[in-house]
């Protein structure tokens, strides 16, 4: 009896589940809406990678120079690098993992970020999601950066910790802000616990980078905090 209930039992149940779900509920496409998968093979074939003169720390577009404008202006051991260009599809995929909790997508997304994570060569040792503050995920009841963290750290067997990096305060919609602005918009809005992140490389996970005032100042806490180098992976980038 006991040998029914083993674990590999319960994997092929859970598969078994899955599958059967799926069959009557089949997912849809989060870039296109098509019937199937979460994403579809189309909708991945129009994904727009960085390419051309490009950043020598990003990888990103430049005009001119070697350094993009946010590689620019930040320390040293703040790295950065994204999946691919905010544009359809991607865009509906990042809209809907925010609207509504879907895991399958969130894997999904998690194995872009894993493909771009073994480019790098990056050495990290733990996953930090950009956290949302506390009233925000009350109200959303979930934090879908978490989502994709969860799923990458599993993927690449890091420790991912959802409490070492707080949202201090309610920072504003960045959305309509200059670059000026969506800096002092966050400025100071974020603390990190020392005793979590002290002397450790970390991948700091969101899902979008637009002007980077965030991802910076998440950065600049956990350097405050004692981490050693802060790796920013995101999957899009405006
Ligand atoms: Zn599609
Ligand atoms: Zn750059």
């Amino acid at each position: 009896m006991k040998r029914l209930i083993s674990h590999q039992n319960l994997g092929w149940f859970s598969y078994w589940l899955k599958q059967t779900i799926d069959l009557i509920f089949p997912p849809r496409c989060a870039g296109c809406n098509v019937n199937g998968k979460v994403w579809c093979d189309d909708c991945n074939d129009r994904i727009i990678p960085p390419k051309g003169r490009s950043c020598s720390a990003c990888g990103f577009p430049i005009e001119k120079g070697k350094l993009c404008l946010i590689c620019e202006d930040w320390p040293n051991r703040i790295h950065v690098r994204s999946f691919a260009h905010y544009n359809k599809p991607l865009s509906s995929a990042i809209l809907k993992l925010k609207y509504r909790s879907d895991q399958a997508l969130a894997d999904e997304m998690a194995s872009w970020l894993v493909s771009v994570y073994h480019r790098t060569g990056w050495m990290a040792d733990c996953v930090i999601p950009v956290p949302l503050a506390d009233v925000r995920l009350r109200q959303r009841g979930y934090n879908q950066v978490t989502l994709i963290a969860t799923s990458f750290a599993k993927e690449l067997k890091l420790h991912l910790f959802t409490n070492a990096l707080e949202r201090m305060r309610e920072t504003r919609s960045q959305v309509g802000l200059d670059s000026q602005e969506r800096q002092v918009n966050v400025e100071g809005a974020f603390r990190a616990d020392s005793r979590i992140v002290q002397g450790r490389s970390i991948v700091l996970i969101d899902d979008l980078l637009t002007s980077g005032a965030t991802l910076k100042n998440c950065a600049i806490a956990l350097l405050n905090a004692g981490a050693a180098q802060v790796f920013c992976l995101t999957v899009g980038r405006a």
